[in-house]
C-alpha cells in the first residue's frame, strides 16, 4: 500500500514539474519564436533589411565584421554579452562611434528557461549599465540566448523592446563554409527581415571559427543587397519606419568575389 502511495506522489511531482515547465518555458517560446506575441520579429517594409549580430563582442571577429561594415557603410544592430561588454569595452565604443545601435543578449550565454526572473532582471541591468556607462546611451533592446524566453520576461517589455528575428542560417557551424551561409542569405532575404547572425563563436554549440565564414559571405551578400536596391538599418530605425520606403537602385563595382555568386 505504502510504495503504491509514494508512486503515485512521485508521479504526482513529475507531472507538476511537467505542467510548470510548460507554463514557465514551452508556452512562451510558442507565443514569442511562434506567434510573435510581445516581439519584434519583421517589419513590412519595402526593401528594408536589419542585419543583427549576436554573441560577441569577440576581440578577432568584431572588428572585421566592423571594417566590413563600414566599407559597405552598413549600420547594423549588435547583441552583445555583458561578460564580454566587460572585457571587450573598446570594441563597444567603436561600435557605437560607427552608428551600429548596441542591444543586450544576457550577460552570460544561459538560456532564461533554467534561470529565474530575478536573476536575468539583475543580470540584464548590469549589462545595460556597462553599456551605458561606455556609450552613454542605455541599451532598449534586449534579444535572450536562443530566442528562449520565460514566462516572467513578457514584464522585461517595460524597459526592453525584445527583437527576436525572421532569418537565420545557421551561421554557428563552420560546415558548408562561407558559401553556404551566402547562398542560404540569398535565397531568402526578403522586404523587412530581421537577419540573425553571429560575430562570436565561443558559445555553446558554436563553432569557434564560425564567424569567419559569415564575414567572408557577408562580403559579398553585402554587395548582393545593395544592387538590389535593399536598404541596410538598425533595428531602431527599421522600427521607426513606415512601410514601403522607396526603391534606391545602387551600382557598385564588381569583384572578383562576385563573379563566385551562386558557385
Ligand atoms: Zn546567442
Amino acid at each position: 500500500m505504502l510504495h503504491f502511495v509514494e508512486r503515485h506522489f512521485s508521479l504526482a511531482i513529475i507531472i507538476s514539474i511537467a505542467i510548470l515547465f510548460f507554463v514557465y518555458a514551452i508556452l512562451p517560446a510558442i507565443a514569442t519564436l511562434g506567434l510573435g506575441i510581445g516581439v519584434y520579429k519583421r517589419r513590412p517594409i519595402r526593401h528594408g533589411l536589419a542585419f543583427t549580430f549576436d554573441d560577441g563582442p569577440d576581440p578577432i571577429y568584431t572588428p572585421q565584421l566592423l571594417d566590413l561594415l563600414k566599407k559597405y557603410n552598413i549600420k547594423a544592430t549588435f547583441f552583445t554579452l555583458g561578460s564580454k561588454v566587460e572585457k571587450y569595452p573598446n570594441l563597444i565604443r567603436r561600435m557605437h562611434l560607427e552608428g551600429h545601435s548596441i542591444g543586450v543578449h544576457n550577460y552570460v550565454h544561459k538560456s532564461n528557461w533554467f534561470r529565474s526572473p530575478w536573476a536575468i532582471r539583475r543580470e540584464l541591468n548590469q549589462s545595460a549599465s556597462l553599456i551605458e556607462q561606455i556609450t552613454g546611451v542605455r541599451p532598449i533592446f534586449y534579444r535572450p540566448p536562443w530566442g528562449l524566453l520565460n514566462l516572467f520576461d513578457f514584464g522585461l517589455r517595460k524597459h526592453f523592446q525584445i527583437i527576436l528575428w525572421s532569418l537565420m542560417v545557421g551561421d554557428w557551424k563552420s560546415k558548408g563554409g562561407s558559401d553556404r551561409i551566402k547562398k542560404n542569405l540569398l535565397q531568402n532575404i526578403k522586404d523587412g527581415d530581421i537577419i540573425l547572425l553571429h560575430d562570436s563563436g565561443d558559445t555553446f554549440g558554436a563553432d569557434i571559427d564560425a564567424p569567419s565564414f559569415t564575414i567572408e559571405a557577408l562580403e559579398y551578400v553585402f554587395q548582393s543587397v545593395l544592387q538590389q536596391g535593399y536598404q541596410c538599418m538598425r533595428v531602431d530605425e527599421m522600427l521607426q519606419q513606415k512601410a514601403f520606403l522607396p526603391v534606391v537602385s545602387l551600382q557598385i563595382q564588381s569583384s572578383p568575389k562576385q563573379d563566385r555568386l551562386g558557385s
